[in-house]
C-alpha cells in the first residue's frame, strides 16, 4: 500500500532511496500525484471549514480549515510532504483561511481559525516568516489564529520544533496538539510545549458512552488538559450519546457530523447564525 511504502520511506534514514524505489512499483502514488498536480493546476485546492462547537452554549467558537481536493487528505498530504509541495499548497490554505477569517471578524464575528500545519511545514525555515506576513498583511490579531499540530512522525528535530512552536506562541498565535494520544506526542513534550487546545482524536469518541477504556482514556485527556489550562475538543461527535458524555465530562469544545461536516465559506457564514443543540 502507497501509505506503508511513505512510512517506511519516513522511518528509514535514507527515505530518498527507499521512496524512489517504492515508487517504480507503485503507481498508486504516482496516480496520486499527477491528480494533486492537475487539481494545482486548475485551481481545485479549495478549503472547507468545519465548526467548533462551544459544549455549554451551543455557539459556535471557531472554524477548522480543512483541505479539500480530488484526493482524501490523508492521502493528499504524505504524498505532498514527499515531493516538496506542501509548503506552497500549505500556503494558499494558510492564506485563504485567513481571508475568510477577516471577512469573517469585519462582520462581527468573535471566531477563532484554527489551520492544520504539519511538522515539515512547521520546520521549514520559510515558516515563520510567511506566517507573520500574512497575519501582517491581513492585519488580524494573531491570537485569532490557531494552528493545529500533529505529531503523527516520531520527529527528529525535536528541539526544533520546540523552538518554533515557542516563537509562535511568542508571537500570540495558539497552539493545538491534534490527534492526541494517537502519534507520538507524550506528556514530557506536552508539557514542553505551551499549547492552547488539546484536541481529543475521533478514535476514541467513536465508541463513547459503550466502551469503558475510551471512557478511561477521555476522562483523562480531559484531566490533563484541565491540569494544564487547556480548551479541550472532542473530534468526531456523531451521535447524541457521545455529546451527552463528553458535556457530563467538561469538554470545552466539540466538532463532528452531530453538528456539521467541514463546508465552504458560504454555508459556514449561515451555520454563524445558529445555535446547535447541546
Ligand atoms: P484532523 O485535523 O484531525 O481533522 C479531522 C478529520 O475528521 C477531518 O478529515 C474531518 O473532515 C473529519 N471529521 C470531522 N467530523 C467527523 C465526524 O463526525 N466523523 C468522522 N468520521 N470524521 C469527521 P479530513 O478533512 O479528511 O482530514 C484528515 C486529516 O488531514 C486532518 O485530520 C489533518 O491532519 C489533515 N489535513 C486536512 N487539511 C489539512 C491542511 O490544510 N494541512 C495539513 N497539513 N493537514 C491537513
Ligand atoms: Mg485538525
Ligand atoms: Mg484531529
Ligand atoms: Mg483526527
Amino acid at each position: 500500500k502507497a501509505e506503508v511504502a511513505l512510512n517506511t520511506a519516513k522511518e528509514s534514514g535514507s527515505e530518498y532511496l527507499i521512496f524512489s524505489r517504492e515508487l517504480e512499483t507503485s503507481g498508486e502514488i504516482l496516480e496520486i500525484l499527477k491528480q494533486i498536480k492537475d487539481d494545482l493546476k486548475n485551481n481545485r485546492i479549495t478549503v472547507f471549514f468545519q465548526p467548533k462547537v462551544d459544549l455549554k452554549t451551543g455557539y459556535i467558537k471557531g472554524a477548522e480549515a480543512l483541505m479539500r481536493c480530488s484526493v482524501p487528505p490523508a492521502q493528499a498530504i504524505p504524498v505532498m510532504t514527499r515531493y516538496g509541495l506542501l509548503f506552497d499548497i500549505g500556503n494558499l490554505i494558510l492564506s485563504s483561511s485567513l481571508r475568510t477569517l477577516k471577512n469573517l471578524l469585519e462582520e462581527g464575528y468573535n471566531i477563532s481559525m484554527a489551520v492544520n500545519i504539519s511538522i515539515s511545514q512547521l520546520l521549514d525555515p520559510r515558516f515563520l516568516p510567511k506566517l507573520k506576513y500574512e497575519i501582517e498583511k491581513a492585519e488580524i490579531p494573531p491570537e485569532k489564529l490557531i494552528l493545529e499540530v500533529t505529531e503523527s512522525e516520531a520527529t527528529i528535530n525535536l528541539k526544533q520544533v520546540f523552538e518554533t512552536i515557542k516563537e509562535l506562541v511568542n508571537y500570540g498565535v495558539k497552539i493545538s496538539i491534534d490527534d492526541f494520544g494517537t502519534g507520538y506526542s507524550s506528556l514530557s513534550r506536552l508539557k514542553l510545549i505551551k499549547a492552547h487546545e488539546l484536541k481529543i482524536d475521533t478514535s476514541f469518541v467513536r465508541n463513547l458512552p459503550e466502551s469503558d477504556e475510551d471512557k478511561k482514556i477521555v476522562k483523562f485527556i480531559l484531566e490533563i488538559s484541565e491540569l494544564l489550562n487547556m480548551t479541550s475538543v472532542a473530534e468526531g461527535i456523531e451521535k447524541r450519546e457521545q455529546l451527552e458524555f463528553l458535556k457530563r465530562e467538561g469538554c470545552s469544545l466539540g466538532q463532528g457530523f452531530l453538528f456539521s461536516p467541514a463546508v465552504p465559506e458560504e454555508e459556514f457564514r449561515k451555520l454563524l447564525k445558529k445555535r446547535f443543540e447541546v
